[in-house]
């Protein structure tokens, strides 16, 4: 890349991870950690606002890394939604493929991810404006044809002001065997919510994300995870203890191996959804609101937490439910479509060398594009964007 300097990025540590990053971003504070690596706050002197900054080492380590930074990164530019973070700048340090090692993406900064949210004290109000916005933002990726499948409360971020952004993409296409795909890192991947037709590797519709929504809604009422299995099998045991075995017409739907053993295992009535969510858990009953709230909770938990995905409410159906519809604005569930996501990504085998070529071709394309914006904006007599970022170019 002509014209990149040593000059505009500067060198500091982060707990255990090095950061180098262009100088306009400052005071770096570690804020999370995840598969693909570490996640800092900093202050954008350019643009004057807080962002996240997420350092990708080696993104092209092996293939399922590689493939998941491309994928991310390519979404991440395609989609355009206020439930979806946004992405604010890319850069790698490094000056050539030869040299390539690290990409760093900023995005919008959020308060905190939602396993720390879960657990306090949500009001009705709260809560439902939540799911709201979640289901917002699955009905855009859907209409991009990105069904998510590993939605999770540690991919979702949000204000104190109670606005929600989803973080990731969830499972590649590619990815149909629940995402078993080898990963070389000590990071443990969270199952406990995916859906029974991902746990037992069925086909699966736009639904299969509403159990998602339905295992953190019942997690924000419950306090505790509903279904925490240790694997498939223990989560399966949970799942059907609680809800019951599902009926003769979903075993059918089954690959006779999985058949054999789902039909092999004890049978459970399950429970009503008022004895697995009973009034105690609510926010506090004080007036007549409340409990009118309480019920249509309820009755929207159980239209989602249902095994066959046949049966289960789908997204639309679940923006409508009475719990829901209170925040309905059609500019945010009908905001204009992303453009179709490209699902070759998902079901290329490329090698290492292969993967790492072309995310180092994005980033380029992504810096010298952003480059070229500025410039003009700058030619325009636009605020905000200082010489210093223009002249990387
Ligand atoms: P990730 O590597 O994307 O899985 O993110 C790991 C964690 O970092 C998340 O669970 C959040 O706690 C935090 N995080 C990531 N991105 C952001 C962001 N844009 N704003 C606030 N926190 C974030």
């Amino acid at each position: 890349m002509s014209g990149k300097s040593n000059s505009h990025f500067y060198t500091i540590e982060v707990g255990d991870t090095r950061f180098t990053i262009l100088k306009r971003y400052q005071n770096l504070k570690p804020i999370g950690s995840g598969a693909q690596g570490i996640v800092c706050a900093a202050y954008d002197t350019v643009m004057q606002q807080n962002v996240a900054i997420k350092k990708l080492s080696r993104p092209f380590q092996n293939v399922t890394h590689a493939k998941r930074a491309y994928r991310e990164f390519k979404l991440m530019k395609l989609v355009n939604h206020k439930n979806i973070i946004g992405l604010l700048n890319c850069f790698t340090p490094q000056k050539s493929l030869e040299e390539f090692l690290d990409l760093y993406i900023v995005m919008e900064l959020m308060d905190a991810n939602l396993c720390q949210v879960i657990n306090m004290d949500l009001d009705h109000e709260r809560m439902s404006y939540l799911l709201y916005q979640m289901l917002c933002g699955i009905k855009h990726l859907h209409l991009a044809g990105i069904i998510h499948r590993d939605l999770k409360p540690s991919n979702i971020v949000v204000r104190s002001d109670c606005t929600l952004k989803i973080l990731d993409f969830g499972l590649a296409r590619s990815a149909g065997r629940a995402g078993t795909s080898f990963m070389m890192t000590p990071y443990v991947v969270t199952r406990y919510y995916r859906a029974p037709e991902v746990i037992l590797g069925m086909g699966y519709k736009e639904n299969v994300d509403i159990w998602s929504v339905g295992c953190i809604m019942g997690e924000m009422i419950r306090g505790g995870v509903l279904f925490p299995g240790t694997d498939h099998i223990d989560q399966w045991n949970k799942i059907i203890e609680q809800l019951g075995t599902p009926s003769q017409d979903f075993m059918r739907r089954l690959q006779a191996t999985v058949r054999n053993y789902v039909e092999n295992r004890p049978r459970y009535a399950g429970y009503s959804f008022e004895r697995l969510f009973p009034d105690v858990l609510f926010p506090a009953e004080s007036s007549e609101h409340n409990r009118l709230r309480a019920s249509q909770a309820r009755d929207l938990l159980c239209k989602m937490l249902v095994i066959d995905p046949e049966k289960r409410i789908n997204v639309d159906e679940a923006l409508m439910h009475p719990y829901i519809n209170v925040w309905y604005d059609e500019s945010e569930v009908n905001a204009p479509p992303p453009g179709a996501w490209d699902h070759c990504v998902d079901e290329r085998d490329l090698t290492v060398d292969q993967w790492k070529d072309l995310i180092y071709k994005e980033v380029v394309d992504y810096e010298i594009s952003k480059g070229r914006l500025l410039q003009s904006v700058s030619v325009h007599g636009a605020q905000g964007c200082k010489d210093e970022e223009v002249n990387r170019r």
